[in-house]
């Protein structure tokens, strides 16, 4: 079930149910009105609908199972680009909260589909595309969405891209009882053995790009070269003796996560 959270599901009857043959990004399209489609897209005569619409506040209204099922948007095009209508009209750009919703709709569809963030004005190329594209096989609306809005597709995706990069950030929590439990016992097991992988996983890309660590002991495993690494850690810190033995501490281990984009749990 692909529904976007943040977005306020209304599934409508126009859509094709399993429909979809690949998933190969977004189409953008312009609503050329004003206030929510959702009756028009649930009344079958009018033979029409779209995965997404984004009002001008930024309001997002999702119809149908993205990426399961599709929706009318684009003709030829549905199988293969998810849509997204966008109110307003195609002399006025996007106003600021509907790119920063549809970069969140991008952003969405690049985590669970893996759409590149890439504009593609284009009718099979993964990425960004736009509905005029497509000419006649695409319904012949080659004024959708128009110069204006088309050309904002840029600025959405490096705000996709920024939106990415926080939540990778915001969500990556290494536990320190964790990393400590595996600096113990990792390296008198078996040779690759992982107690916490993920989470030493983490710790271990620092320690790399800090040149503490070779990327062959990039495991998983906080074996013996892993530990070795982390006492060097602890020594620039400014620990000796005994608080330099590569058992991760809570300040070594914030200070990495600081500079490496990770947050530290109990
Ligand atoms: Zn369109």
């Amino acid at each position: 079930m692909a529904r976007m959270p943040g977005a306020l599901y209304r599934p409508v009857v126009n859509v094709h149910a399993n429909g979809v043959k690949e998933r190969r990004g977004l189409c953008l399209h312009v609503q050329d009105d004003t206030n929510s489609p959702y009756g028009w897209f649930n009344t079958p005569s009018s033979q029409a609908s779209s995965d997404f619409w984004v009002r001008l506040d930024g309001h997002i209204e999702q119809y149908c199972d993205t990426g399961v099922d599709y929706a009318w948007a684009q003709a030829a095009g549905n199988p293969f680009y998810a849509s997204v209508e966008t109110e307003g009209h195609p002399d006025t750009p996007l106003t600021l909260e509907q790119v920063e919703s549809v970069a969140h709709i991008y952003a969405w569809g690049h985590a669970e589909f893996g759409w590149p963030l890439k504009v593609v004005d284009s009718t099979t190329e993964h990425g960004f595309t736009y509905h005029g594209v497509g000419g006649s096989a695409w319904g012949g609306h080659t004024g959708c969405p128009g110069g204006i809005r088309k050309a904002q597709r840029q600025t959405i995706l490096d705000r996709a891209a920024e939106i990415l990069g926080q939540q990778a950030a915001s969500t990556t929590t290494v536990s320190l009882a964790h990393v400590i439990d595996a600096a113990r016992r990792d390296p008198t097991a078996a040779q690759g053995a992982t107690t916490h992988r993920t989470e030493v996983l983490v710790v271990e890309r620092a320690l790399r790009a800090e040149g503490l660590l070779a990327a062959q002991w990039v495991d998983g495993s906080f074996g013996t070269k892993t530990k070795t690494a982390y006492a060097a850690l602890q020594r620039r810190r400014g620990f000796t003796g005994s608080d330099a033995d590569g058992i991760p501490g809570r300040s070594t281990l914030s200070w990495l996560g600081q500079r490496h984009g990770f947050t530290v749990a109990a």
